[in-house]
Order: C-alpha cells, then structure tokens, then sequence
C-alpha cells in the first residue's frame, strides 16, 4: 500500500488523501515552482494509524525511502553533525482545523548538528542556536504537551536580563543558554531529555500529527461543523528552508487581492530575518509587501509573477505563505484564500470581467449567507464613538436604543413606540416577550449557544452576547461598564456583527446592497463595485433559478417591500394580527356571545375591517397569487391574561363597581385555558368548533378580491387551511368556503384555490388523499418541526438546545435549518404523494426555512414550486434558489 507521496507525485484534486496543504504543493510542485523538496504521508496512514495505535506495515520503509530520496536530492543527511539536512513536520487535514497539531520546524537539530549549522551558515551561530532553540520549543509545545508560556516566559527572561523587548538583540550566546533552559523545561514536564536522535524526532512528530486529529478540541470542532470524524490528517515533511539567516532573508504572507473587499493590488505582510509563525505572531512589526520591492526587487518580481500565476491557475484568489533566503524565494504554502462577504462578490463579478470564469461558477463563489451579511444596516462610526465593551456577535445587526432591564419594561416602552434595548445578565424563556419587544439584546454572560443568542437569532433579532465588562444590576436598573453607570433610559448601541458596544445613540444607515435592492441606488450608474457585483450576480441566479420565491407578508407595508426585494407572490399572511389592537374588543364580543345572535353580530363587525385589510394586500400585490391563512392560533391568545384579570375584577369587585362583564371575561378565559395550547384548540379545529368564524374570513377575502377586481387590480387568493391532519377536515371547510365562494365572485372572473398546510406528520404521511380536496399544499415547517421532534419551540430553543449544540447532537437548530434526514423525509412523500394523487398540485413552503440557504436548496431537490420568507430574506432566497439550479 502506498502511504507515502513525493510533492512531484500528487496534485490540488487529491486533497482526501493529501490534506489540503499537500495537495496544494504538490501542485506547486508542478507548476514548476520554487518549493522546497519533501513528501506527503497519507491521511490512509493516519487513519490505519489511528485505528490500530501503530504504524502501519510498511509506512517506515516508505517514510525511509522517500527521506533518503530527499536527502540525495538535498545532498545533506537529517540531522548530520557536518552539514545537517533539516525539515519541518507539518500537518494538514482536508479542511483546517483549530485544536490540530500545527508545525515542527527544524527537525533534525541537535547538540552536535547546530554546530554543523552554524558552520553551514558562514558562521552564522546566532541562526543555528535561534533554531535549535525554536525547535525545542515547537516540539515540546506541539508532540510532548509542555505549556508553552513556559518557553515564552523563559523568552522573555533572556531579553529582560538582556535589557530588550527585541528577540534580534539576543546574541549566540543569549540563544545557547536559552536552549539550555528550553531544555530543563523539556525535562522537567516530560521526565526525559529532548530527544537528539533525529529520525526520532521526525517519527515522534510524525505521531504526534495523527493523534491530533483526535485531540478534544478538533473532535468537538469537526462535530460542530459536521465535519466527518474519519477523515484523518495528513503529513507533510518538507526540506527547511531559512527565512532567518540575516537581513537579506525573511518570510511573509500574501493574498493575491484584498480579502477584506475583493480590490486588485497587493496585500501581504513581510518580515525580514524572521522564521515561520513570527509574522503573525506580532512579536515584531511587519512591513507591508510593497516595501519588499525596495528590499530585494528581485525576488519581489519574481513573487509578484508567482502570484498571478497561482491566480490564473486556481481562477480564485489565493493566499499565499513564503520565505526568503538569502536572496532566493521559496514558496511554502497557498490556498483559494477566506474573504469577506463584501470580497466574495466582487471577486466572482471580476473573474468573470477577467475571463476566468463564467456567471454560473461565479454563483458557486457566493452564498446567501454572505449576501444576508451585506444586507445588515451599519453603524456610521467616527472618532466620536468609542467601543466601552466588546462581547460576542451573537446575532448580525446594529442597533440603537434605551436600555431597560426587565421584559415588562422593554414591553411598555416598545408599546410607546420607543426603540429599547434589553439587558440582562443572560436571558431565560421568561424574557420572550422583551426580546421579542426590543430592537436589541445586550447580555453580560454566555456564548454563541446561550439562550439570548440562541432565540435572538430565531427571531432575526440584534445581539450582542458575554459582554463580560458590563456589570449588570438588574434591581438597581443599571449597568456599569470602564466607569460609566448607564441607567434605565439611557441610550445604547450595539453591533450585533463585531460584538461592539457603544455609549449613546450611534446613527445607523442602510446597507448599499439594500438600497440597490430598495430600488434607491441604480447599479448601472454607481461606482460602487460591490452593488455592481450583487447586481449582475442576483441577475443571473433570477434567470437560472426553477424555484419561485415569495414572502411572508400580513401588511400591504411589508407586502410592497417584499416587492421591491423581488417577491413573486405571498405565500403566507398571517390573519391573526388582524384581531389585534382595537379589534381585540369585538374578538372577546366573539369569544363571549353566549347566542347565535351576538356571536354573528360580533363577526359581522369584524368582515369589513379584514376586507380592507385584504384589500390593501391585493392591490401592492397587484398580479401576483396571495396565500391567505384563516387564523391559526387558540383564541385565549387574543385575550388577556388571567392574572391580570383577576386582580382587575378583584380591584372592582373592592370599589363596588358592575363587574359582570369582568367576570363573564374571566369566566371563559378560565374555561379556555388549555395545559398545551399549540396541540390544542387552533386552526382547523377553531373553524370547526366555533360557526361562522372562518366563513367569516372567507367572505372577507373573496369580498376584497372582488371589489379590487372591479377597479382592475387583479387579485389571486389563494386560501389556506391550517393545522390539517385529516382530510376530512378539510373537506368540510372546503365544502362550506366553495358555497361563499360561489355566491361572492358572480360574473367578477375572481379565481379563488383553496388548499391546506402541511404541518401536522399525520398530514404529511395521508398527503395522498388530502391532495384530493386541496389545490395547493404550503408546507408549514416550523409546526412540522416542532411536531415532528417534539420540541415546543418556544421552550426548548433557550432551555436545552446549547446542550444539544455542545453535544453534537445537531450542529445546526432544526429550527433554523430543515432537518433533511426527518422532517426532510416527511416533506418529500408528501410532496411525492400529494403530485401523485394530483399531478398540477402547487408546492411551497412557508416556515422560517424557505429563507434559509440550506433548507433553500433541499426545498429545489423535492420539486417544490416556491419558498416563501419574511421580506429581508427574498433576495438570499432568490441567490439561493439560482446556486441551487446550476
Ligand atoms: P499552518 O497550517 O499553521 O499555517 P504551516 O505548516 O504552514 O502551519 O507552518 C507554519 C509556519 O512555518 C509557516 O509560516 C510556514 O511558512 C513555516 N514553514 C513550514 N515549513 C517550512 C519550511 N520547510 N521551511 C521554512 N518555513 C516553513
Ligand atoms: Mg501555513
Ligand atoms: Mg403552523
């Protein structure tokens, strides 16, 4: 079995077997570019490795050949006392990974051989003992698990005695009595003497390499990143080379354009007589790349080729890390390169410009993610706004407003239309109706799984999480912070993005890429390469895309937006916000009518307002299908809470006041109470139990789509039944729904579908025969899911759902992302089952998940026709819907 591969035998396609880091020299390599020699030992080889705690037969031999090819090549031994050969040892799985081993430079050193290398070095002891030293620190930290401040401390040590902050003024002699003292820390943590046996060392760091792969902290990363557990590492060894040899040496990194906005030009960082890490290490200050061209304009030329050479060859934009020694240029490492959001798009729109690619690979470039990132409004920050904590971007946004620290409290000032932020020491289910209340939530504890987080970004909320230096006291209404006390009504403002807090109101403006898609910024005539670059991208993916996109939308405000976002229809109003506000009076008249009589008067009062309601729906939506769901949730929903009830008939009943209307209130509100009300009294079952409520409805809407149909808006209801399990239910609303709408449309050529969501299992597994009675089906994914796992979603999310998180039971809220492999399933026979028993059935989906770019492209795999998200959400479903076609 071949375990081992000579840089010159792999190439970048065969990263399962060479890590990315290999296969990406390999293909340097054979470019023809300067890499030092060395060869790759196989992730097969860690894994055989892993699962039998040996080395497997053969990997030794193989190992010896291919160092033995190298040290003929190099025309130096490993570790000889003359005229050392040296390598490095370096992992490098498929996908990087933190709480991996990283790098042994300088293997092959020893008492005897940096004697050998200093000689080698004209002389040059001070850069033999810099790397022995460095050595003993790497292999110490890395393969034997010593705590490396103990190394850093020593460092430290030396250059204090030394008078210095710099590790340059440390001479030969400061570096040999470092590595004496490296090499009592050696001793003192492992019980043995630094190894001087080289090939020893390379077989240790060799090992040490596969076991990182199962160290904690990669484990519990790959689980989280759904990374598979058995890909295993591979190694790479390659022929050091000396960035540390004096002024005319050093190393650096590169990218090949601006990875934080895309702009062409040069970016990287340089460090003269400088080894490895040392550039990002910050221990000195790095000089920008240009200066290199001052420097050695040679190798400067030839780095600048190289990198337009790796750009056309890879048609991305890639990261690069090198070293100069003296004077000759060596590549040591590149990858397409991580870019910002920003970046992502106007790269792919250049590359396209360039030739290199074509407009459907530039959609594979991009992602919704990215663009919902773009969409955040920002902050305008100047000098006068000063960060006073910082804590985690739990959930994107900026937000500004007046702190308030109990969920009561951002409820009553939201109510009076102030914008508030809540603050907490950390949230609990408890704080729901503040969070949902606030623009923003602040929380002083907890990480990007704490409950506030968590929720926050269910509900697309701002959130800055584990803002530790804020002291939050709740009692006092006030938090401390560097200094400063802000009280209860004090103005803040938080970035939900860096995780920035800020003292006071800071202005906030909408995003180019939202005022492009707000129609407010022409993307043929702005400068702006970014909107150019959403522009042309969101174009193609509109012309490549099978999936339709619609919106969530309950007002014609929202349905207009939506419209300019790009929405092709609505795919779910939502009627309860209807029976809200000043129409919670004539829905307890409803709830309360003890005769057929007051109940239908009750309805009577509530048809016109729905209507109009409806009406300023169809004419923003003027032409395009709305899907209308009859109200959903239990009705006690709409009436006060008992408590507070009580108290009220309490404090009547003490003044002597006519409480009967009170009481008759509280009466059916006690009558109402259900122990789980999602699984209770709602949808279907409302219009079933309570006559005339949904015929109500019904009337309301065709009442509307008629009368905009007499002024020329066209009007396309479309009414959807909820919470069906059977379809015998739907049946007898359809039956009674088909009598109104007959008797409403007359001659007015009106077309009304009636149809059904999918969000009971029960419905999803007997699709076949409720497709006989419905016209559509929208499936409903956040009931699905809920029903579906048996999480209440608004108990679960902040109650355990960190844990799971942490577990690796899911990596990702089921809530957030549709869960494929179950309430996936259920989606696709009934999607399956429902165009079975009628082929021309419409497909959608209407949960929180049609904007969600996973859910997105499992939504295209199943054949739906459309997704339906709030308005934010529509372009990301749009660029999503595209990816997912090409
Ligand atoms: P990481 O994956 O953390 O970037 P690398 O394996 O790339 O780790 O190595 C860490 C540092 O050591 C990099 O700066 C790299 O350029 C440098 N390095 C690795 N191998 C060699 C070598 N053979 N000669 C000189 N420098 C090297
Ligand atoms: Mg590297
Ligand atoms: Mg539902």
């Amino acid at each position: 079995h071949k375990y081992v591969y000579d840089f010159s035998e792999g190439n970048k396609d065969l990263k399962d077997l060479l890590g990315g880091k290999g296969a990406n020299l390999a293909e340097m390599t054979n470019l023809g570019l300067p890499v030092p020699p060395g060869f790759t030992i196989t992730t097969e080889a860690c894994k055989a490795y892993l699962a039998t705690g040996s080395e497997p037969p053969g990997l030794a031999d193989q190992i010896a050949a291919h160092l033995a090819a190298l040290e003929a090549e190099m025309g130096r031994r490993l570790g000889d006392p003359d005229d050392p050969l040296l390598v490095s040892v370096r992992s490098g799985a498929k996908f990087s990974m933190p709480g991996m081993m990283e790098t042994v430079l300088n293997v092959g050193l020893n008492d005897r051989s940096v004697i050998g290398l200093a000689r080698q070095a004209d002389g040059n002891d001070r850069f033999a003992w810099d790397s022995y030293r460095r050595l003993i620190q790497m292999f110490g930290k890395t393969v034997c698990e010593v705590p490396g401040e103990e190394f850093e401390h020593a460092l430290d040590e030396a250059k204090r005695a030394k008078g210095t902050t710099d590790d340059l003024d440390l001479n030969a002699d400061d570096l040999r009595g470092l590595v004496d003292a490296y090499k009592k820390i050696f001793n003192k943590h492992t019980g043995r003497e630094f190894p001087q046996e080289p090939r020893e060392q390379l077989d240790l760091a060799i090992r040490a390499v596969f076991e990182s792969w199962n160290a904690d902290r990669a484990v519990l990363y790959r689980r989280q990143e759904r990374i598979p557990a058995d890909l295993g590492t591979a190694v790479n060894v390659v022929a050091m080379v000396f960035g540390n040899l004096g002024a005319d040496s050093g190393t650096g990194v590169a990218f090949t354009r601006d990875p934080g906005s895309g702009a062409q030009g040069i970016y990287g960082d340089y460090l003269a007589n400088a080894q490895g890490e040392d550039v990002v290490a910050g221990i000195r200050n790095t000089v920008p790349l240009q200066e290199l061209e001052r420097l050695d304009k040679r190798s400067y030329d030839e780095l600048l080729g190289i990198m337009a050479r790796l750009e056309e060859h890879y048609r991305d934009l890639c990261d690069i890390e090198f070293t100069i020694e003296r004077g000759k240029l060596w590549m040591l490492q590149t990858r397409v390169g991580k870019r910002t959001a920003a970046a992502a798009f106007v790269i792919a729109g250049q590359l396209v410009d360039e030739g290199l690619i074509d407009l459907d690979e530039a959609l594979h470039r991009v992602n919704g993610a990215q663009l919902a990132q773009l969409m955040f409004p920002r902050f305008q920050l100047d000098h006068e706004f000063e960060p006073v904590a910082k804590g985690i971007g739990a959930s994107p946004g900026a937000a500004s407003g007046k702190v308030v620290f109990t969920s009561a409290r951002a409820v009553e000032l939201a109510a009076e239309g102030e914008p508030v932020i809540l603050v907490r020491r950390e949230t609990n289910p408890d704080d729901l109706n503040g969070m949902i209340a606030a623009r923003g939530i602040l929380t002083s504890r907890g990480g990007k799984t704490s409950h506030a987080a968590v929720v926050a970004r269910g509900m697309g909320k701002t959130c800055v999480s584990g803002a530790d230096e804020i002291d939050v006291n709740v009692p006092q209404k006030r938090f401390t912070v560097g200094g400063h006390t802000v009280r209860e009504g004090d103005l803040v403002s938080i970035d939900g993005t860096t995780g920035k807090v800020y003292l006071g109101e800071v202005p906030v403006s909408p995003s180019e890429v939202v005022q492009y898609f707000e129609g407010s910024l022409d993307p043929e005539q702005t400068d702006d390469a970014l909107v150019r670059a959403v522009h042309r991208i969101m174009t193609h993916a509109d012309s490549r895309r099978r999936l339709a996109v619609r919106t969530n939308a309950d007002t014609g405000a929202d349905a207009a937006r939506a419209r300019r976002f790009g929405a092709e229809g609505i795919g779910l109003c939502r009627t309860e916000h209807m029976f809200l506000g000043d129409r919670r009076e004539l829905v307890e008249r409803l709830i309360l009518a003890r005769t057929d009589g007051e109940r239908e008067s009750a309805l009577a009062a509530l048809l016109p307002l729905q209507r109009a309601d409806f009406v300023e729906i169809f004419e923003e939506m003027n032409g395009l299908p709305v899907t209308v769901r009859l109200i959903d949730p239990p009705l006690h929903e709409f009436l006060p809470p008992l408590e507070q009830l009580a108290v009220n008939v309490a404090v009547a009943q003490e003044r002597g006041q006519d409480v009967a209307q009170e009481e008759a209130l509280l009466d059916a509100v006690r009558r109402m109470h259900e122990q789980n009300p999602m699984l209770g009294l709602r949808g279907v079952r409302l219009g079933l139990v309570i006559p005339g409520l949904f015929a109500m409805q019904v009337r309301a809407i065709v009442e509307a789509a008629v009368d905009c149909a007499r002024r020329g808006v066209v009007a396309r209801p479309e009414i959807m039944v909820p919470l069906v399990g059977a379809v015998q239910e739907l049946e007898t609303v359809r039956a009674e729904a088909e009598k109104i709408i007959a008797e409403v449309v007359g001659d007015s050529g009106v077309e009304v579908l009636i149809g059904t969501m999918i969000e009971v299992p029960r419905a999803a597994l007997t699709a076949g025969q409720i497709a006989e009675a419905a016209q559509f089906f929208s499936f409903g994914t956040n009931d699905l899911t809920q029903m579906g796992w048996g999480f209440s979603r608004d108990d679960v999310e902040g109650a355990f759902f960190w844990r799971y998180l942490e577990l690796g039971i899911f990596g990702i809220s089921p809530f957030e992302s549709i869960d494929r492999e179950g309430v996936g399933r259920l989606v696709r026979i009934a999607a399956e089952e429902g165009r079975a028993a009628r082929p021309e059935l419409k497909l959608g989906v209407c949960g929180e998940h049609g904007g969600d770019p996973e859910s997105v492209h499992f939504f295209h795999e199943v054949g739906l026709d459309y997704v339906s998200c709030s308005p934010f959400r529509v372009p990301v479903a749009r660029l999503e819907a595209g990816r997912a076609s090409v």
